[in-house]
């Protein structure tokens, strides 16, 4: 995915200045003013504001000032005019940010309710489990356990691997489970999870 960043402004506010007359044709009334939150984006999702940005223009001459243009008196006025002052940033132009908090919180959660999960099952290995294993080479892959018999394990490995851990649904099938057997302690594999070789279990809830 190609990544955006820029920035892009959005109308929050408009309306009538009051009590200011037009410096260029002396027309009373005629000052329509905009307000622009100026914010940086990601991939068009709002990251944060930067500013806001203050157009006028005179609906009689048609000319357009900056907040610069007024002298220092009117420039008061402005400033404390209600909907100018009270013209607040939006919520939304944070929202990028509020996503990325929201879904590290969500990693860090998911992450311990895996450990919790794993740590329960290491613990009590059940014929038809699945662990995910991670290779030293980088890669992910998976034995199931056929049978246990007193303290022996025994499992047939995959005989594929996948570079993400998240594509093990496409290696974790029947078919992939062949003639690779090998026999675990139930000690062995508690090392292998305290290690971090075994890196979750799945296992079939009925
Ligand atoms: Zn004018």
């Amino acid at each position: 995915m190609m990544v955006l960043v820029g920035t892009q402004t959005s109308l929050i506010q408009e309306g009538l200045l009051s009590g200011i007359d037009c410096v260029n044709c002396s027309g009373e009334n005629s000052l329509n003013f905009r307000i622009y939150s100026k914010y940086v984006h990601i991939t068009m999702i709002p990251l944060f504001a930067v500013g806001k940005i203050f157009e006028c223009e005179c609906s009689n001459c048609k000319k357009e000032f900056d907040y610069e243009d007024f002298s220092e008196n009117d420039k008061q006025k402005i400033v404390t005019q209600k909907e100018i002052k009270e013209t607040e940033t939006p919520w939304w132009t944070y929202s990028g940010i509020a996503i990325v908090i929201g879904f590290i919180i969500f990693s860090i959660n998911s992450y311990f309710d895996n450990d919790k999960l794993t740590k329960e099952r290491i613990n009590t290995p059940t014929t038809g489990d699945v662990y995910v294993l991670k290779l030293d080479t980088g890669y992910y892959s998976t034995i199931k356990i056929d049978t246990i018999a007193h303290d022996s394990i025994y499992t047939t490995e995959n005989e594929f691997k996948t570079y993400l851990s998240s594509d093990i649904d496409d290696i974790d099938t029947p078919e992939n489970y062949t003639n690779k057997k090998e026999t675990y302690s139930k000690k062995e594999l508690i090392e292998l999870f305290e290690k971090d070789i075994i890196t979750s279990i799945r296992r079939k809830e009925y």
